[in-house]
């Protein structure tokens, strides 16, 4: 069989399987991407890190098929970032995430579906696809990298990038049951990332698998002279100490039974393993919400200044005079939820009244930090929740139960534990940690900064009790291929 071929029912298997689910905005191989020249035969089928023997040893290779989160550029797929504003907009160019994937031999095969510019906790925020939960489609995949995860979940691609600013890689990873890490501000460059909250976000990882997720992080991070605030993590990623002593939050943190069930589990099979679980209190919790948007909305409103209509993007029929135009493709094409966020960013910067709010929020974020500093002081990680409940319904879902629902405000508020590492700029990765009422758990391991390859050592400690799941209605590459090809 051809590389073409192969690559065509490839690209089938994920048409057909993603039917219902709609993880993907865009499902396409791109001729003259430049992971065409690297790969070789079929990228599905070649296992991660695998090189032919002899000497001098390759560079690293990551011979995957890759999913993109449709905030981050790659060149002549859409970039739409779930927006009406960008719905017809065809990138250029490749983020340099990757464009460094792409050169080990990843393969992108398509553009997965998120809250408009990122904004969202369920990948409902968008007009331009709907995704579901894999496990049960009444219930939200989570967001705002919802089709990033739930397209992992359902075996459609082994990994697929995100992007993270208050919990949009590990909130989804969470609600579909796959590993999803936000690394370490800055480690990976934002170059070809569509700007939401410059100073919170950083692209990441969702997989099926830690081992892949660690490749596929080590292979992307580094410095970048398109971003100038990236950098090259520590060789030894900041401590070669193995960990031993594990955090853990007590008290009422507000979580719904099964999800506080789920952590105590966690916590036991990680004592089980021989870790140390120390108790640790976090007093700035309660303030990471409001300090988180009222960041990401000063710095959306000034982002997303530059969607005019003029250069490219959303153009409307008719405009008497430029103010007009501007006017009119604004609130023609941005949704409500974006158009909140930017009303509330330009509330909390306007003159004379910054102190007030701005200046606030950033001396909490100050206090955020130094309080994580005297507790990685005395433990190595933190074991936290993810978000207080499992994946709840889906809006348009009537058969879903009413108790579970989470209004807009509630998701928000709920944002606290995932917050708390963009406001440090800390690394969190979520780790499936088993099922409840037929929906995934996960948790989150936040470290120190630069920790990354310990958070990776002890996910790969927990997943020998707590492996993976995958959906019943997913079905894996070679087992579709297996069987006919889905006739
Ligand atoms: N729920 C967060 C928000 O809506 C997630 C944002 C993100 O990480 N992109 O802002």
């Amino acid at each position: 069989m051809t590389d073409t071929e192969s690559l065509e029912e490839y690209l089938a298997f994920i048409r057909h399987q993603d039917r219902e689910t709609g993880s993907f905005l865009e499902i396409a191989v791109r001729p003259g991407a430049a992971g065409a020249a690297g790969a070789t035969g079929d990228p599905a089928e070649h296992p991660a890190g695998e090189s032919p023997e002899g000497s001098p040893p390759p560079p690293p290779r990551l011979p995957l098929p890759l999913a993109v989160k449709d905030n981050i550029a790659v060149r002549g797929y859409r970039l739409t970032c779930g927006s009406s504003m960008l719905e017809n907009l065809v990138s250029p160019y490749t983020a340099t995430a990757v464009e460094r994937l792409e050169r080990a031999g990843a393969r992108v095969v398509g553009k997965t579906n998120l809250d408009e510019f990122g904004m969202g906790s369920a990948t409902e925020n968008t007009p331009l696809g709907r995704t579901v939960n894999p496990w049960n489609h009444d219930f939200v995949a989570g967001g705002s990298s919802g089709g990033s995860a739930a397209a992992v979940a359902q075996q459609l691609v082994p990994v697929a990038l995100g992007s993270d600013t208050g919990g949009s890689i590990r909130q989804p990873a969470a609600f579909c049951g796959v590993y999803g890490l936000k690394p370490t501000y800055g480690t990976v460059s934002r170059y070809g990332l569509v700007a939401y909250a410059s100073s919170l976000e950083v692209i990441g990882v969702l997989g099926a698998d830690i081992g892949t997720v660690a490749r596929t992080y080590r292979l992307m991070s580094g410095v970048d002279g398109m971003d100038h605030s990236s950098v090259d993590p520590p060789p030894d990623g900041g401590s070669p100490d193995p960990v031993r002593t594990v955090g853990v939050l007590r008290g009422d943190l507000g979580l719904t039974p099964e999800v506080a069930r789920n952590y105590a589990e966690t916590e036991q099979v990680l004592q089980a393993r021989g870790y140390r679980i120390k108790p640790v209190e976090l007093t700035t919790l309660e303030y990471v919400v409001p300090a988180y948007y009222t960041i990401a909305t000063a710095e959306a409103s000034a982002n997303l200044a530059r969607y005019n209509g003029v250069r490219y993007g959303y153009r409307p029929d008719y405009a008497e005079n430029p103010e007009e135009l501007v006017r009119k493709a604004r609130s023609e094409a941005f949704g409500r939820e974006v158009k909140l966020r930017i009303l509330l960013g330009t509330y909390v910067l306007r003159s004379g009244f910054q102190d007030q709010y701005y200046t606030q929020a950033q001396k909490i974020r100050t206090l955020i930090r130094r309080e994580l500093e005297q507790i990685y002081r005395e433990v190595d990680v933190i074991l936290m929740p993810v978000f207080p409940t499992q994946a709840f319904p889906r809006a348009d879902a009537e058969g879903a139960p009413a108790f579970a629902r989470l209004d807009e405000f509630q998701q928000k508020v709920a944002d606290r534990f995932t917050c708390t590492a963009n406001l440090a700029a800390l690394p969190a990765l979520t780790v499936p940690t088993g099922l409840a009422r037929g929906l995934p758990l996960g948790m989150q391991l936040m470290g120190p900064a630069f920790s990354e390859e310990r958070l990776f050592a002890v996910a790969e400690d927990l997943a020998r009790e707590m492996p993976i799941q995958f959906p019943r209605s997913s079905i894996s590459w070679p087992e579709w291929r297996a069987a006919g090809g889905g006739s």
